[in-house]
């Protein structure tokens, strides 16, 4: 693609797309591999338990997925549905039970939650052995000591298609646009780790933030995760940017079938041309997300083995 650098100087830019239909394919692969390994060694077949209250459409949408995906690797699956009204104290005791049964090797609970309860109190009763959505304190506190542990999925997924990509990532200037428990604030921690990828320095910016568009623009990467769509334009972004774009939000759009589209929270026709790399949604993130869950859960499986020998 056609950009510029200096005044009168055209450069030839060649953006690449960070394709996570292409790197979730090939982590799948592996995944799959490895269980099979784990059943021919006669060794137990890696099980993940979802639950899923009520009926958001988009809950419904991410969970089938995941456990279509479970399928895909040879996993064992089992989805837990609960009915909106459900009590905190009934949900607790579901975990308990899938806490207690040994086949289990990952929980995952699929958030939102019913305003009468507590995500935070749900998230801590998990048990930190199966805690493969990486979301539970000791995971997070391990994450951020380096220790190995179950990374939060989707900051995972990114790493993930940095890796593949080889994107060179030591001493960039990495800009993080949210600092949510789940997305922002660890993969900031992550891509500041002594590590690869990792070695960044990392910027977090949040709804506070009030020189955002300027701190965006000394970004060699720009990680996007506020939830609001196509909020990053050309404009805030540099030449040669690696961009991934994390924002999943529907859209009205009577266009569609489904009545919405699926919209990022960058501006991809806008900010693609002047990248080296960029994410598209959907088709980016949300399908590493997925395999960064087959990963944790395979994870959580292989430890098992690896605590009795
Ligand atoms: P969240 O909990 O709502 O957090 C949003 C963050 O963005 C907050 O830290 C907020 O700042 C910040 N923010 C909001 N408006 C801003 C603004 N104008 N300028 C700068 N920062 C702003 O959201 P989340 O759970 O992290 O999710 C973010 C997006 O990623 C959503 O679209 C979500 O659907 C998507 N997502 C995708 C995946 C996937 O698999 N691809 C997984 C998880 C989430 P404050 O802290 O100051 O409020």
């Amino acid at each position: 693609m056609q950009g510029e650098n200096q005044p009168g100087v055209a450069y030839f830019c060649p953006m690449q797309l960070l394709d996570g239909k292409l790197v979730s394919r090939s982590v799948k692969e592996k995944v799959k591999d490895k269980t099979d390994l784990l059943k021919k060694e006669g060794k137990k077949t890696p099980h993940l338990a979802a639950i899923l209250v009520g009926n958001n459409g988009a809950s419904e949408t991410y969970v089938a997925s995941k456990v279509k995906s479970c399928e895909e690797v040879g996993f064992k699956s089992s989805l837990l549905r609960f009915e909106e009204t459900i009590s905190e104290q009934e949900l607790i005791n579901a975990i308990e039970k899938l806490n207690n049964d040994e086949d289990v090797d990952g929980i995952l609970v699929q958030l939102p939650l019913p305003k009468q309860i507590n995500e935070e109190t749900i998230i801590n009763i998990i048990h930190p052995d199966k805690d493969v959505d990486g979301f539970h304190p000791v995971s997070i506190g391990k994450m951020v000591q380096g220790l190995p542990t179950f990374i939060p999925a989707t900051p995972y997924g990114i790493l993930l298609m940095l890796e593949h990509y080889k994107i060179e990532t030591a001493g960039k200037h990495a800009v993080v646009i949210g600092r949510s428990n789940i997305v922002g604030r660890p993969i900031s921690i992550l891509l500041s780790r002594n590590s690869y990828p990792g070695n960044c320095t990392v910027t977090v910016c949040h709804s506070k933030t009030s020189n955002l568009k300027e701190i965006c623009l000394q970004a060699d990467i720009i990680v996007a995760a506020l939830g609001i769509p196509e909020f990053l334009k050309a404009d805030m972004v540099k030449e040669n940017a690696v961009v991934v774009d994390v924002g999943i939000t529907r859209v009205a759009d009577a266009s569609k079938k489904s009545g919405f589209a699926i919209k990022g929270d960058v501006d991809f026709a806008g900010v693609a041309p002047k990248c080296s790399y960029i994410t598209p949604v959907p088709g980016g993130v949300g399908l590493m997300t997925i395999a960064a869950l087959l990963m944790n859960t395979l994870m959580a499986c292989e430890t098992k083995y690896k605590k009795q020998a």
